[in-house]
């Protein structure tokens, strides 16, 4: 679609949360001319990775009355992917060789990330705009704009009228507990990687880890440095997979998937494997929830698919080319499709998905064609296409996750990439070192 040709006109804008997508959506909604206002619950920049080594009091997250805790982020956690692709693309996340505080690895550990977007957010004087201590409660469609309530830290309530919302709350906070055949009955203890920040606790325990992705390659790990034995339960696996993985401790196992879990502490494995476990640790991923947000059953969520919602992210480029392409809407120099048009592409998206079997749960995945979509966008706003680097090292990124997790994060086989992307970030003077500094 070309960008319109319509006068530019500047809306009021809310932006709910000030993580990574709250802090260049606000960014890019303030350079497109509108005025933004960001409404943040915690005290700082930063969302899921400011790390709190508190966790809930329900360690299933199950009980509605508990006091949320929004991170998932545990103690060892080092980034899944390689710095590079993982930063805006006109601030990118390089070592700061000028502190020597700071992680200069490229997987570097969650405070760097913090720290990069602290960074960001002084870089582009974010925080004038951010109002802290702030929760929303409700957002409600009123004559074409929308209501905001929200309420202190001190419980005082306020309501005011945006022009526009812009949803950025996260969509790591409310656990998805996998359901295990016979659990109610097995006797030991539960915990979802939403509440598990550090391995102290399972000391010389048999546990049981669900989900080989990600948090469940690498908390399996960290709990074998002080655990008796750790299992994997694994979807992904076939039925007898019975495998004993290589860590230092010699006491980590890979199964398929969990059968039934018995009263006597027993869990029985798909391949046929005995296991009396202490614990069992579910890394089985995270629900969409917008809880403050009424649409007047507009936006539904149902098995995790967010309905209606048009074109789809999960990564900060991904976040900040979605914001110009927002920010660009609101001002009227790009103009969508007519709501029947997009109702069609919707349910054109849901039947590609039924067609090849894909489940509803993995609406916005989008995997192999993340790239396509991304360049999509980009052309839509009429911004530049995603790097070529960087789309690659996303992908290799992933498969090198998933091939070695024990050392991924240390050893790799695209130093071809991190140069081209080094030497991109020169040629943009977007670095104040030589690439050789790092190459
Ligand atoms: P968040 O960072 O969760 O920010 C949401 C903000 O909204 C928070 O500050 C919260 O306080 C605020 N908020 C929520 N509700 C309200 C409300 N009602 N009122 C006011 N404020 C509210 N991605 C990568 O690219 N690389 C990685 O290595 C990586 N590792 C990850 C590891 C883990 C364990 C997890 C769970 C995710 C990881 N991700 C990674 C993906 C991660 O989601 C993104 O990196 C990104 O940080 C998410 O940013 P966000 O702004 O969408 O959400």
């Amino acid at each position: 679609m070309a960008p319109a040709q319509n006068p530019i006109s500047s809306q009021h804008v809310v932006v709910i949360g000030a993580g990574a997508a709250g802090l260049v959506a606000a960014r890019e909604l303030s350079r497109e001319g509108h005025t933004v206002v960001v409404l943040e619950r915690e005290k700082e920049v930063g969302g899921l990775w400011i790390y709190s080594p508190k966790a809930e009091s329900d360690p299933l997250s199950l009980d509605p009355t508990r006091s949320i805790v929004h991170s998932s982020v545990y103690e060892s956690l080092r980034t899944n992917l390689p710095r590079e692709c993982m930063g805006f693309t006109d601030f990118p996340f390089v070592p700061r060789f000028d502190d020597e505080s700071r992680d200069s690895r490229r997987y570097p550990s969650h405070m760097e990330v913090l720290a990069y977007l602290q960074d960001f957010a002084r870089e582009f004087n974010l925080e004038e705009m951010v109002r802290f201590e702030i929760e929303v409660v409700r957002v409600e469609p009123v004559n074409g704009k929308w209501r905001v309530w929200s309420k202190t830290s001190g419980g005082v309530s306020h309501d005011e009228i945006f022009d526009a919302v812009v949803v950025c709350s996260g969509h790591y906070t409310e656990p998805n507990v996998a359901h295990i055949p016979g659990i109610k009955s097995w006797p030991g203890k539960q915990i979802h990687s939403h509440n598990y920040r550090v391995p102290g606790p399972f000391e010389n325990e048999v546990v049981v880890v669900i989900g080989n992705f990600a948090s469940g390659a690498d908390i399996s790990r960290d709990i074998a440095k002080v655990a008796k034995e750790v299992h994997i339960a694994s979807r992904a696996s076939e039925f007898d997979t019975y495998e004993k993985l290589p860590v230092p401790r010699n006491n980590l196992w890979i199964h398929s998937e969990i059968d039934t879990a018995y009263e006597d502490g027993s869990i029985v494995f798909k391949n046929g494997k005995v296991v009396y476990a202490d614990s069992i640790v579910y890394c089985t991923g995270y629900k969409y929830r917008f809880t403050f947000l009424e649409t007047n059953g507009y936006m539904n969520i149902d098995e995790n698919r967010v309905e209606h919602l048009y074109k789809h992210g999960i990564q900060f480029v991904m976040f900040e080319i979605q914001s110009k392409w927002v920010a660009a809407v609101l001002s009227r120099r790009v103009t969508l499709p007519t709501e029947d048009k997009m109702m069609e592409d919707i349910s054109a998206w849901y039947a590609s998905l039924d067609a090849v079997g894909i489940p509803k749960r993995y609406t916005h995945k989008l995997g192999k064609i993340q790239s396509e979509y991304l360049n999509w966008v980009a052309e839509e706003c009429g911004c530049p296409l995603v790097e070529h680097w960087r789309n690659q090292q996303i992908v290799r990124g992933y498969q090198r996750l998933v091939s070695h997790p024990e050392t991924y994060r240390d050893e790799w086989d695209d130093n071809d990439l991190m140069e081209e992307a080094y030497e991109d970030f020169a040629r943009k003077k977007l670095i104040s070192f030589h690439p050789s500094h790092i190459l």
